[in-house]
């Protein structure tokens, strides 16, 4: 890639990213929290351990390790509690929370380690590496969180400086700040690189779940909704629906595929069109849609499907004259069993003439 394709690149991701409202933004964090979340919780963790071994310079300064024995082993207290919050809780802003919990707690106990040493004349180079810590938890943040970790951090500095008096305050201050807008730009073009791999995850998620011919959901959603138990949320009646072409084989027979396919993404797009955002269009198998509709009794169900049937019968822009045969039933809480049930009325629309809804 080169520098102005990358600045090019930057600039729409930076447009999208300005197009997101607050809800898809909060996904949008949430998804990096949590492909971030292991990798940074292990180098965090490790980080953690092997700040203990800072015993061993603070041995080479002090000539003893009793002094800075105990702040380097607290370290161990906060990476229990953050070990154990972590594991019980997923959520974004907690998770945030206990990593930048850590990464503070190694800088407090670092500071407390400085305070003990016989010569501090180190201090600079142990306070800028802490760095290398904010800028992995800054992978899991947003970079406004990040900004506050870092006022934090100048503020750690300043206050533990009342007590140890650094030699070198502004030389620290000013590398600090070098560093801290290092870090700072640095997550924020990662938050936007991290943008493009989100929108690409959710173009696969929503291929996944595409039939690629009707443009309607496919069986993998289907398979979803069965195994999340999903519909058992829904506060009001579901109904189901299943929708079959009628005499579909001859439409392919004497008008060709072609045709054939024209008149399902016809079928498609009208069911997509006539139902609501809410509910769920799935092309269950050939010419069989499946049409799960969310806050909707059985009567209205009909209804809906037969408002359907007649605008098909009579719809003057289909490729070839169909018609379609509807079964439905109420969603009963187990929706193998539902399927049963609407299959069952489906087939009888079948075998009494077809072109009409039947419930069961
Ligand atoms: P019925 O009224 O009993 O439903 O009769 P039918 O002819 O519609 O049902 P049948 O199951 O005998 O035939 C379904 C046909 O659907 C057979 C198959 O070739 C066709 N079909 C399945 N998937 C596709 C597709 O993606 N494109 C096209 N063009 N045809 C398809
Ligand atoms: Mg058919
Ligand atoms: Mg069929």
């Amino acid at each position: 890639m080169n520098l102005f394709t990358g600045a090019k690149t930057l600039k729409e991701l930076y447009t999208d990213y300005r197009s997101m409202n607050a809800d898809e933004k909060a996904d949008f964090y949430q998804s990096k929290c949590d492909y971030y979340q292991n990798f940074a919780a292990v180098c965090m963790v490790l980080a953690s351990i092997f700040s203990v071994g800072y015993i061993l310079p603070d041995y080479l300064i002090n000539r003893s390790v009793t002094p800075t024995l105990l702040p380097r082993l607290s370290v161990i207290i906060a990476i229990a509690l953050f070990l154990v919050v972590t594991h019980y809780s997923r959520k974004r802003a907690l998770t945030v929370f206990m990593d930048h919990f850590l990464v503070h707690s190694i800088i407090i106990t670092a500071i407390w380690a400085i305070y003990n040493l016989d010569d501090q004349i180190h201090s600079s180079e142990g306070l800028i590496i802490m760095n290398l810590m904010l800028m992995i938890v800054g992978f899991v943040a947003r970079p406004s969180e990040s900004l506050l970790s870092q006022i934090a951090f100048f503020l750690e500095i300043l206050i533990s400086d009342q007590f140890i008096h650094y030699e070198g305050l502004p030389v620290i201050l000013v590398l600090q700040a070098t560093c801290a807008i290092g870090i700072l730009v640095t997550e924020c073009l990662m938050t936007l690189f991290y943008l493009d791999h989100y929108r690409i995850m959710q173009k696969l998620e929503l291929a996944m779940v595409t039939d690629p011919l009707t443009q309607v959901y496919n069986r993998h959603l289907l398979e979803r909704i069965i195994t999340q138990n999903a519909l058992k949320d829904i506060s009001g009646p579901v109904a189901i629906a299943m929708m079959d072409i009628d005499y579909f084989k001859q439409v392919n027979d004497e008008h060709g595929h072609y045709t054939g396919d024209l008149t399902l993404l016809y079928i498609g797009q009208k069911l997509s069109n006539e139902t609501h955002d809410n509910d769920f269009v799935i092309r269950y198998g050939g010419e069989e849609f499946v049409i799960i509709l969310k806050n909707c009794d059985v009567n209205n169900a009909c209804a809906r499907m037969e408002q359907f049937r007649r605008d098909i019968e009579s719809a003057p822009d289909t490729p070839v004259p169909i018609t379609v045969s509807v079964g439905v039933s109420r969603y009963t809480g187990d929706f193998s069993k539902t399927i049963q049930n609407v299959d069952a009325a489906l087939y009888k629309a079948k075998n009494t003439g077809r072109n009409k809804v039947v419930v069961y």
